[in-house]
């Protein structure tokens, strides 16, 4: 690296680094962090925590819960606060590449941070009296993008977990956003038109994508209405999570509802208001007619014509390029229609009393 390297070189030299010293978990793996790890998420599976449920289930014990992972190797509060600290007094450490990455984007602007994305990939179960060590490198840095937090850099680590034989038993990916505050959608969508006498509406705030709920977002903009159900069991659920609250399996398919359903609960949103939204803003609770329910907004109704249980429909708002919502409004159609349109097609409904 030299002086004359752009700001995209002098990060694309750290990539392919390792990040930092490797990191030994303070304790190995152990039943008492189990017990109160798996309280603390509600975890009811067995095999967790009971040694004759887990042998049943093919396990030669206990076995710790994978999404643990990290659990076994973090630094804890004290050394986090000890490092806020250091870097709040101006204290910056720039002893490792990550340190140095860090300290290069904070000097340049992009000193919020968020995590936006970690996948972890298991090679096997942990149980107790593994010892976990971590080493990680620097997986990938982004050119500059823009997002609705604010411009900024991806930053990808790779770690990879291994016990205490140096066998591989996890691996993570763990990406974060390096942004500069006061950048984002909330600042006004165009900047660059700032200064001719009229604002343009903020963006609706995003929603936070992840590969649970994504699908929901994605069947939006397609005007459907996907609702996550289970596979084994038939149980639907929203808002989207990984597994069945009822039979806890992961396996899910979306259901395409028909988009009809009743106000279960409502409220009447009148302050704080959010530019980017029309007041007041009827919010309900609307139990579809497939047996889950979703909130969204209604329009087409005032705060005194709403009523629990009023018969309602979704139609789909396209707010903007990147998002589309369904919107609910009062039912049109009667039980007796209702049933020759779901006969043949539910496209239209929507269309039709779609709203800009
Ligand atoms: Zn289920």
């Amino acid at each position: 690296m030299t002086d004359g390297d752009t700001f995209d070189e002098q990060l694309q030299a750290f990539v392919g680094q390792v990040s930092g010293p490797a990191t030994r978990g303070s304790h190995p793996v152990n039943e008492p962090m189990i017990e109160h790890w798996v309280e603390a998420m509600g975890d009811f599976n067995p095999v967790y925590v009971d040694a004759d449920a887990a042998r049943a289930a093919g396990f030669s014990g206990v076995v710790a819960p994978p999404t643990m992972l990290q659990a076994w190797v973090m630094r804890g509060l004290r050394a986090s606060l000890d490092a806020d600290a250091a870097r709040d007094a101006g204290r910056e450490s720039t002893e490792t590449p990550n340190d140095r990455v860090t300290a290069l984007l904070n000097g340049a602007g992009f000193t919020s941070v968020v995590a936006t994305n970690c996948d972890q990939h298991y090679e096997r179960p942990l149980v107790p009296g593994d010892h976990l060590e971590m080493t990680s490198v620097i997986d990938s840095i982004s050119g500059e993008k823009r997002t609705g937090l604010g411009v900024g850099h991806f930053v990808t680590n790779r770690t990879e977990y291994r016990d205490q034989n140096g066998e591989l038993v996890a691996t993570m990916r763990f990406r974060i956003l390096k942004f500069k505050p006061g950048t984002g959608a909330a600042a006004g969508s165009d900047a660059g038109t700032a200064g001719e006498g009229s604002t343009p509406r903020p963006l609706r705030p995003r929603p936070a994508l992840t590969q649970d709920n994504s699908f929901f977002f994605e069947g939006a903009k397609q005007h459907k209405l996907l609702i996550q159900k289970c596979t084994a069991c038939g149980t639907l659920r929203h808002p989207p999570r990984p597994s069945c609250a009822r039979c806890r399996s992961f396996e899910w398919e979306p259901l395409e509802a028909s988009g009809r359903g009743t106000i279960f609960s409502f409220v009447v949103n009148h302050y704080p208001q959010v530019p980017a939204f029309d007041y007041p803003l009827v919010v309900a609770l609307v139990e579809l007619e497939e047996g889950t329910r979703l909130v969204a907004n209604v329009s087409g109704i005032t705060p005194e014509t709403a009523a629990i249980g009023m018969a309602v429909e979704a139609g789909f708002e396209d707010f903007d390029d990147d998002l589309s919502l369904p919107v609910f409004h009062p039912a049109t159609s009667t039980a007796t229609t209702t049933a020759t349109t779901a006969a043949t097609t539910t496209t239209t409904t929507a269309d039709e009393t779609r709203t800009n």
